[in-house]
């Protein structure tokens, strides 16, 4: 493969076929980093609205960073994977703490920033300060593997490596973050997953896959198992008010930070009733089944079934090592209070009329 054909090939098809997106329009390493966070896991559309909302919001590594930690939650709600959120006001908090309010341009400094892995800081230093790192997303992998036709499961770290040695070979050291962005573009708009359009891809006279009819046939992945399964209890609870009791999640882990049904994986109302009690410190009183909910992780499905129960207006405090953090009865006519999954929110509107 000439290196230098296929980088002038590349450069000049994206200059006129790039995609206008506004992360593009800007050189700005806050920019860029809410862009990139943002887009781990989650389509260019979907992440549109949210991009603009959430700078106008926090428009500096300062905002973010003096922001409470549920208006963040609340400007990412319906985003998925929140705990992307956290950790980015996290790294906000440090960067101000520790860098003056800058991003920095350092990989060892941006790396030990809470959730910034070697993509990321590679997006960020080669596109916001112009560093010589290949940026490997999904997208820019599988084009690299079929240009070389990689036999080896792209999801094994000595392929991975294999393919970022491929990426720097390739690089434009005059814009690493041009050429990342072409990359990645191209993956997403031509060599796509299923069938890749290579009679409009500027790399195909170079592309070893294509040469050997194999290109809708990579990349190889390695067998996926399918997404564990756990069903749980959960108990929906309304005070006088109308208002429902909820229990906010830790921060880390599945669902950090939101509030949902006070639930656990136990077998039904009554023993769900008596955890809550023994576990939580909470008195619950079970009532008629109300409905089954389904929250979908990347490897877990949680199905619910939820059942109608009495709670005292009182709640107790959180318990060291417990599930929730804390407990309350939420108005949710007021949902920017409540950061929640939007499976829930959408089935406690279907079903609850809020
Ligand atoms: Fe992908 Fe086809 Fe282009 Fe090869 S020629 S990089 S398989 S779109």
């Amino acid at each position: 493969m000439d290196a230098d054909r296929v980088r002038a090939a590349l450069l000049s098809w994206y200059r006129h076929a790039r995609r206008d997106l506004p992360w593009r329009a800007t050189r700005d390493p806050y920019a860029v980093l809410v862009a990139e966070v943002m887009l781990q896991q989650t389509r260019v559309e979907q992440a549109l609205p949210y991009y603009r909302r959430f700078l106008s919001r926090f428009p500096t590594v300062g905002h973010l960073a003096a922001a409470d930690p549920d208006e963040v939650l609340a400007g990412w709600e319906g985003l998925g994977y929140y705990r992307r959120a956290l950790q980015l006001h996290a790294a906000a908090r440090e960067m101000a703490a520790r860098y003056g309010g800058r991003v920095p341009d350092d990989e060892e400094a941006l790396r030990s920033l809470p959730g910034i892995g070697p993509y990321t800081a590679a997006a960020v230093l080669s596109i916001a300060y112009g560093r010589p790192r290949p940026a490997l997303d999904g997208n820019a992998l599988r084009v690299l593997a079929r240009l070389t036709a990689e036999a080896e499961p792209i999801d094994r770290a000595d392929v991975r490596e294999r393919l970022r040695r491929v990426a720097e070979r390739l690089l434009c050291r005059d814009d690493p973050g041009g050429f990342n962005q072409a990359l990645m573009e191209l993956g997403a708009t031509v060599c796509l997953p299923r069938r890749p359009r290579c009679g409009d891809c500027p790399l195909a006279p170079a592309c070893a896959a294509r040469a050997a009819g194999l290109a809708d046939r990579l990349p190889r992945r390695r067998p996926r198992a399918a997404p564990a399964e756990e069903r749980r209890v959960a108990a929906l609870a309304r005070d006088g008010a109308g208002r429902v009791l909820l229990g906010r999640r830790p921060p880390g882990g599945l669902l950090g930070g939101l509030w949902e049904l006070p639930a656990a994986a136990v077998g039904g109302a009554a023993e769900l009733a008596r955890y809550a009690r023994e576990r939580w410190g909470l008195p619950l009183e079970p009532g008629p089944m109300a409905g089954e909910l389904e929250l979908r992780f990347s490897h877990r499905v949680w199905r619910v079934e939820v059942f109608r129960a009495c709670a005292p207006p009182g709640l107790p405090p959180p318990r060291e090592g417990a599930e929730y953090v804390a407990f309350a009865w939420a108005d949710l006519e007021a949902p920017a209070a409540w950061p929640m999954p939007p499976a829930l929110r959408r089935w406690l509107q279907e079903n609850h009329g809020r």
